[in-house]
């Protein structure tokens, strides 16, 4: 099946010019790369792509659902079931151990979390010793970890993320990327990765590139 398509997909910034989209069509558990040069438009495709952002021309299919038809409320639980996020930044409260801040953002998606389902995700990322530690003690390879399980949380189909190497050296880089590919394979995820790092090249087969 078919999982993310966009055809003559547009938008506009009120001050800037159009940016034009190419299509795109990504089939259900594949990973993809969206490459480009920073301003190409990476971010604003993957808000889009996640009903964050409204397109100004063309059509978006996400998992046989046409985008454009939703209101935004159906967006926002359309994007709640659907979609996790992993950004540059990770965004975790610091009071609280990583363990309750992934039942935190478990449960402000309105979700009773599923703490086996955690656990086993934990275990997969190999994270389940630095759970009970807070943010502010964790590195930026071990935070970025933790994203990817709260990306993962309510159990979406696809996982956007955008530049989530950025803050990381080379090691952390690398381990993070064999992470998410092995993670997103092992749990048939439909992964797609925007990103300027050059790190990231040779780790995906499939790749769009902006200009
Ligand atoms: P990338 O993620 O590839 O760096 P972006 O999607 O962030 O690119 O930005 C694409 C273009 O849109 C850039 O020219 C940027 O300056 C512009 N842009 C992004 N966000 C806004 C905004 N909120 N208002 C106006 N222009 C924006
Ligand atoms: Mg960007």
């Amino acid at each position: 099946m078919v999982h993310i398509k966009t055809e003559n997909l547009s938008y506009k910034y009120p001050t800037e010019e159009s940016i034009n989209f190419p299509d795109i069509k990504i089939e259900e558990t594949e990973s993809w790369l969206l490459a480009g040069n920073s301003g190409s438009g990476k971010s604003t495709l993957l808000h889009l792509i996640a009903g964050i952002l409204t397109p100004t021309k063309g059509a978006l299919t996400i998992a046989n659902t046409l985008l454009n038809d939703l209101k935004p409320t159906e967006l926002d639980s359309f994007r709640a079931r659907n979609i996790g996020m992993i950004f540059q930044k990770t965004y975790f409260i610091d009071a609280l151990s990583m363990y309750k801040n992934l039942l935190y953002f478990a449960e402000l998606s309105g979700n009773k979390a599923d703490k086996e389902f955690m656990n086993k995700l934990f275990n997969d990322l190999g994270i389940t010793n630095l759970s009970h530690k807070k943010p502010t003690t964790l590195s930026s390879g071990e935070l970025q970890r933790f994203s990817i399980a709260r990306a993962m949380i309510n159990r979406p189909g696809i996982i956007l993320a955008d530049e989530p190497t950025f803050s990381l050296d080379d090691d952390n880089c690398k381990r993070f990327t064999e992470i998410i590919l092995g993670i997103c394979k092992s749990y048939n995820l439909t992964l797609l990765v925007a990103t300027h790092d050059a790190r990231l090249k040779k780790d995906f087969v499939n790749t769009i590139q902006l200009k």
